[in-house]
């Protein structure tokens, strides 16, 4: 990608209202978030709406995303924890990218004393249904099952250091976005719509006011009848040098049944211990997370 600023857009009309924080590219192979708030920022840039609040989008790793991979030294979405924050320590690449977009935070949110949302988007190394991952803190699960899509709960629970855990601690309203594939016109489409919805259900915008109600918010809202909520069962935790092979063919939220032979790790077969469903399989060179085993929950 070619080299890209901190701040993708920001668009307000002085009204008081919300903060509408938007992160992208926290992983730099992940780009889909960027492409899909220049889009919306176009559009609002160009026919000016009136609108409560501000909406701000931020890229996350802007070395990583020009080079077109995941991160430099260490994940970007692992190194929020508190010890790292509070320390100050700018030891790696990634803590300083991190503290760069701590204080785009700061800044903006010094303009105003309004509720404030986030929305981090990210896309997924297998093929996969859109879904939203909440941290089940603050009014954060109230907030996502505004939005149509599959909800996964305790994600950020078992993986620490992720980005919506720092907001959720300062208390930012919000939850992280997987758009789908990495590589699919259909993550872009969905981080849109994601980005318009929220702009609709925080009550800054009203989306009929626009000259074209915007397809991709309409082509999300399609999937509100087949929404879903799951909750992680079982991490399959990597370690540094660990040989790895998901099963070719898996996809996000796929039905696994037990026994069923899921992967090859240092030599060994995984089999499932459970008759749940797949989420988040390995298919990429870089990470510590196998794969996950999520159940459906009622709402
Ligand atoms: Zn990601």
């Amino acid at each position: 990608m070619e080299t890209i600023k901190r701040i993708i857009g920001e668009y307000g009309t002085g009204k008081e209202g919300p903060l509408l924080f938007v992160t992208a590219g926290i992983h730099g192979n992940e780009p889909s978030g960027i492409y899909a708030l220049r889009r919306v920022f176009e559009i609002l840039e160009e026919e000016k709406p009136d609108i409560k609040g501000k909406i701000v989008g931020v890229s996350g790793n802007m070395e990583a995303l020009k080079k077109g991979v995941r991160y430099i030294d260490e994940d970007l979405n692992r190194t929020w924890t508190e010890e790292n924050v509070d320390s100050g320590k700018k030891d790696s690449h990634e803590k300083k990218e991190m503290f760069d977009i701590i204080s785009v935070l700061e800044n903006v949110s010094k303009e105003s004393s309004s509720k404030r949302y986030f929305l981090d988007c990210h896309t997924t190394s297998a093929a996969s249904e859109p879904y939203i991952s909440v941290q089940e803190v603050n009014d954060n699960d109230d907030w996502a099952h505004h939005f149509p899509v599959y909800i996964i709960r305790g994600f950020s629970d078992i993986v620490k250091g992720c980005i919506d855990h720092y907001e959720s601690r300062i208390g930012v309203t919000g939850f992280v976005f997987e758009g789908g594939h990495h590589e699919s016109t259909e993550a872009i489409a969905h981080h849109e719509g994601m980005i318009w919805l929220a702009l609709r259900h925080a009550g800054m915008l009203d989306l009929s006011s626009l000259n074209k109600y915007p397809e991709a918010a309409k082509f999300l809202e399609e999937k509100r009848n087949h929404r879903k909520t799951f909750e992680i069962e079982y991490r399959h935790g990597l370690e540094e040098g660990d040989d790895f092979k998901m099963q070719e063919g898996f996809v996000n939220f796929q039905a696994v049944k037990k026994g069923e032979y899921l992967a090859l790790h240092n030599g060994k077969k995984v089999h499932s211990e459970w008759d749940a469903f797949i989420f988040m399989p390995l298919y990429q060179k870089q990470g510590n997370d196998g794969f996950f085993i999520v159940k459906e929950v009622a709402q």
